[in-house]
């Protein structure tokens, strides 16, 4: 008797048995207080819920307004932005490798996790990089950058404006990108976790190439991200010989979609429209306002969290207020502190990498005054909970008094 090869072979891979989302997924949503991804607005939330045509008029016009948008969070008059599909760290390798080659001289600024990612970046396209290695907790200053430039004479400088890892805040940009012009190299700034909370102004600064994630200081999803590139690096992106071997990456071939109506690849349209309205979302409260808002917000957390009891990671010089490093109290662990917040308290914050510390994120929508409240008191009744003293009311109180202006 014949039969069917649908019903009778048994599958060499049996179908798995799963939990459904709802079984899996927390009922109430985790408040996400940590190094990113962040809450996103509604908006973003409802965009992302809607696949168009990637090609067409429509998507056209939503390219044109992501791009006009992101110039203005950029501070750039460039015409060469493009969006990625992917991560932060595939915007970081976009820019490396259309800028960087076979023996390219790189001197990549090393501040932590983050900033050597760039310079394994550079390797791995075979070119010749140098890194300043910067301790923990600090910036290299400015003779120390000159020094390196003189010494390995790049023709790229790779920096970070915010090392979410160790929470230290390069506050020294403008003046390295000056030094590196100075000396002819192009500057690659990762801006991936401060772009939007913090000023950055691309063409007065001569930056030659920043990237930006979605998921952290936007506050939209995860996946698709953003580069600008200034028109010296746009020059010697198409001035190379030897093509990208980052097919997808290659600049030259996302200028096809990103500026010319074509293709490239499927774009993530659904996460582009989120994208649109995270940006939008930004102009509408005006970088001035939005930058205000996250001082404010940052500022009072640490005053909460010092109060409180607990230390600060980075000192105050160079302190990120986009990602706060907590140090956390001896005998404890960071896993420790994360498992309990988010089991007890529904709020996600994070470790960092094997440091000493957890992080709180202050990007977008993290900054809020009702987050900071569940997020300071969590914390501290997290504290409480394992054992450690800390003053969860004066905490809380200063908070209060950073968010209400000190009165
Ligand atoms: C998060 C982050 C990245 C990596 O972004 P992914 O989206 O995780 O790839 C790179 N640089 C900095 C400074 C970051 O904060």
């Amino acid at each position: 008797m014949p039969t069917s090869s649908f019903t009778s072979a048994s599958s060499a891979v049996p179908c798995p048995v799963v939990e459904s989302l709802d079984a899996i997924l927390p009922e109430e949503p985790l408040l996400m207080m940590g190094a990113g991804p962040v809450p996103i607005p509604a908006a973003v939330a409802k965009a992302n819920a809607i696949v168009i045509n990637h090609l067409g008029g429509t998507m056209v016009k939503v390219i044109g307004q992501v791009k006009s948008m992101a110039r203005y969070v950029f501070q750039t008059n460039s015409k060469w932005v493009l969006g990625v599909a992917g991560p932060g760290s595939a915007a970081m390798e976009m820019a490396i490798s259309n800028l960087a080659w076979e023996g390219t001289r790189v001197l990549s600024i090393k501040n932590g996790f983050f900033s050597e990612r760039m310079a394994e970046m550079g390797r791995r396209v075979g070119a010749r990089v140098s890194t300043l290695d910067v301790a923990d907790r600090a910036v290299a200053s400015l003779e120390e950058i000159a020094e390196a430039i003189r010494r390995e004479r790049p023709e790229i400088v790779t920096v970070v404006q915010g090392e979410t890892s160790n929470t230290v805040w390069n506050y020294h940009l403008k003046e390295i990108a000056a030094l590196a012009k100075a000396a002819g190299a192009l500057v690659i700034v990762d801006a991936v976790c401060t772009l939007s909370t913090m000023p950055l102004e691309m063409d007065a600064w001569g930056i030659d190439a920043v990237i930006t994630g979605g998921q952290k200081g936007l506050s939209s999803i995860p996946g698709v991200s953003l580069i600008a590139f200034s028109d010296a690096a746009w020059k010697r992106v198409k001035g190379r010989t030897a093509p990208n071997a980052h097919w997808c990456l290659d600049a030259s071939l996302a200028e096809n979609f990103w500026h010319n109506a074509g293709y490239h690849y499927t774009a993530p349209v659904s996460g582009v429209l989120a994208l649109h309205e995270a940006l939008r979302l930004v102009c509408a409260e005006t970088l001035e306002k939005r930058f205000a808002r996250h001082l404010k917000c940052s500022l009072a957390l640490q005053d909460g969290v010092a109060a409180m009891g607990l230390r600060l990671y980075a000192p105050e010089a160079c302190r990120l207020n986009s990602v706060v490093g907590i140090e956390v109290p001896d005998g404890f662990s960071p896993a420790d502190v994360c498992s309990h917040i988010s089991r007890m308290h529904q709020v996600e914050i994070s470790g960092s990498f094997g440091l000493p510390i957890v992080r709180v994120g202050q990007m977008g929508e993290q900054c809020r005054e009702h987050n900071l409240f569940r997020t300071v008191h969590a914390l501290g009744r997290t504290m409480v909970d394992l054992g450690v003293r800390v003053d969860l009311p004066a905490g809380v109180a200063a908070l209060e008094r950073g968010l209400s202006g000190g009165k």
